[in-house]
Formats: structure tokens, C-alpha cells, sequence
């Protein structure tokens, strides 16, 4: 197959975690990603991050890092997973704490059940008069979820998005989850990943947001993705900056595809363009023989 063998274990070294926020709609999804988005140290110093690649990668104090899907909503999760895109380590489940459990709070859980990702509650809009938390915590446990302070194994976090308050409180929840889960990838490998979002710009071509799975992507290499193929021209992050290489957990925009796949398309680097155009002519061909026989049956 297109997917390099299995690492030895001697390579594998630590990766930052991939989290997605889900939940309800307007318990605080957006907010919360924006507010996020602002905790990273390098952002502060180097004039933040300045563009939507539908992912971001903040860094701690201590140099720890947390990749966040800047995707909300459940479409991207689950068209991720049935293209077989297995990227999230960790589902945030943000519940508004005067609203508590709704509909899509329910079809959260079952999608981060179904693909056997730890959650962490968030129980955002702390700071509203309203806010019940308590409520939520006991709401929860009709669904199967117990919170530590009920003698589970969830970890919840009261924060408001709003105000900004207890971000770091999430964070190291996040971290110490990411510790219990011993992520690692194997950096010194040609590169594999999936697809976070594509689309393409009047001016740029084709332009797509990797998340690197497993070794290091870097400018020159030939990426098939998806039934498309490309030589990656640039990469260039949250920050607007080009990099000369991207790392397990990164996400990164590339340009130099010669057209644009879709989430949840796997990417692998392969030996030469020859190599890659067959591979992408290949799986443009059962493409079109299984839109036929659509059309046909
Ligand atoms: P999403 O639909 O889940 O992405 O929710 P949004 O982030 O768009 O938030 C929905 C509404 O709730 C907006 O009006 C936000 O300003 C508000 N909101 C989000 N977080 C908080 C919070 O922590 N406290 C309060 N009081 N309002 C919040």
C-alpha cells in the first residue's frame, strides 16, 4: 500500500496533542477556540495568529504545545472519520452551564464514543448568573459520563470563553490527558497526515491545511493526497510564516497541488513525481468508474 511501514518503537518520540471542541450550537464553541488561540506565547510576541488554516498549534509556557482543530461543528469530525481519518486524541465537549445538556451535546459524545477519544467537559458561561454547573455535572450522568468530582473519570473544567477565565485550568487538562494517552510519532520518516480543509485561491492555486501524522513534511517533497498529487512549493502556518519542514501534530497550509482534495484525504510523501502522478491518475480513473456506475445503475 501507499502507507510506509510500522515505526520501530525506538523512533517514536512525544507529539502534542490534537484536540476538537464540540457541543451544542452557541454553548461557546467559536468563543472558545478564539480564546485559546490567544493563550499561545509565540503568537504574543510575534504578532499573533493571523489567518484561519482551520487548525492552530498553541505553545505554552515551557515550550508544550496543543494542536486545536479550528473546525467546530460535528460535519468535519465525522466526514474526517469515514474518510478514515482518524486525527483527534482528545474531544472537548463544551456544555453552557445555564443550558446544559442538549441535542448536539448527545450526538458529541456518541461520535467521541464511537471513535474511542477521551472527552474533557468544558462547562463554559461560568461567569453568566444563571450558570448551574452542578446541573450539568449530574446531567451528564445519564449519558454515561462521570466527572471526577462524582467519583468518575471525566475531567471538567469550569471556564467562561467570554471572560477568558480558567483557560489554563482547560489546558492542563489537556496536558495531562495527552500524558495518560503517551502520544508519539516517529519525526524522521517521510511524512503522512490528513487533510484539514482545501480549497482553491484565485491568486495561489489549490491551497490545503495538512495535519502531520507521522514524520516530517518539508518543502520539495511529492505528496500524493486523496486522488491529487503535488510538489509542495511552500508551507506556511497559523502565523503566516513559511517553514522549511512541519512535524508530527503541525498543522500546516501547503501550496503546489495540482488540485484540491478534500478532508479527511489521507497525504503520504512518495519517492518521485512520476510516482505520484501514477498514483493520482489511478484513483482518478475508479473515481470516474464509480461515478459511472452510479449513474449507470
Ligand atoms: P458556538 O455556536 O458553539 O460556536 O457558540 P459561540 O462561540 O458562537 O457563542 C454563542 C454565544 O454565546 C455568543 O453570543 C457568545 O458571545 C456567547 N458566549 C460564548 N462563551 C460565553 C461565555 O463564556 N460566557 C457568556 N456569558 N457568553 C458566552
Amino acid at each position: 500500500g501507499l502507507f510506509g511501514p510500522p515505526d520501530d518503537p525506538a523512533d517514536m518520540k512525544p507529539r502534542p496533542p490534537v484536540v476538537t471542541v464540540m457541543g451544542h450550537v452557541d454553548h461557546g464553541k467559536t468563543s472558545l477556540l478564539d480564546a485559546l488561540r490567544q493563550t499561545d506565547v509565540v503568537a504574543r510576541e510575534a504578532g499573533g495568529i493571523t489567518q484561519h488554516i482551520g487548525a492552530y498549534q498553541v505553545e505554552l509556557e515551557g515550550g508544550r504545545k496543543i494542536t486545536f482543530l479550528d473546525t467546530p461543528g460535528h460535519a468535519a469530525f465525522t466526514q474526517m472519520r469515514a474518510r478514515g481519518a482518524q486525527v483527534t486524541d482528545i474531544v472537548v465537549l463544551v456544555v453552557a452551564a445555564d443550558d446544559s445538556i442538549m441535542p448536539q451535546t448527545v450526538e458529541a459524545i456518541s461520535h467521541a464514543r464511537a471513535a474511542g477519544v477521551p472527552i474533557i467537559v468544558a462547562i463554559n458561561k461560568i461567569d453568566r448568573p444563571d450558570a448551574d454547573p452542578q446541573r450539568v455535572r449530574t446531567d451528564l450522568l445519564q449519558h454515561e459520563i462521570q466527572v471526577e468530582s462524582l467519583g468518575g473519570d471525566v475531567q471538567d473544567v469550569e471556564v467562561s470563553a467570554l471572560k477568558k477565565q480558567n483557560l489554563d485550568g482547560l489546558l492542563e487538562a489537556i496536558l495531562l490527558q495527552a500524558e495518560l494517552l503517551e502520544l508519539k510519532a516517529n519525526p524522521d520518516r517521510a511524512a503522512e497526515g490528513s487533510v484539514v480543509e482545501a480549497r482553491l485561491d484565485k491568486g495561489r492555486g489549490p491551497v490545503a491545511t495538512f495535519l502531520i501524522q507521522r514524520g516530517a513534511l518539508k518543502r520539495g517533497d511529492v505528496v500524493v493526497v486523496g486522488s491529487e498529487w503535488g510538489k509542495i512549493r511552500a508551507l506556511i502556518d497559523e502565523r503566516g510564516q513559511q517553514l522549511s519542514q512541519a512535524l508530527p501534530a503541525q498543522p500546516v497550509e501547503v501550496l503546489g497541488l495540482d488540485g484540491v482534495p478534500e478532508p479527511g484525504d489521507r497525504f503520504a510523501v512518495v519517492e518521485s513525481e512520476a510516482r505520484a502522478r501514477e498514483i493520482a491518475e489511478y484513483r482518478q480513473r475508479k473515481k470516474r468508474e464509480k461515478a459511472s456506475a452510479k449513474t449507470a445503475g
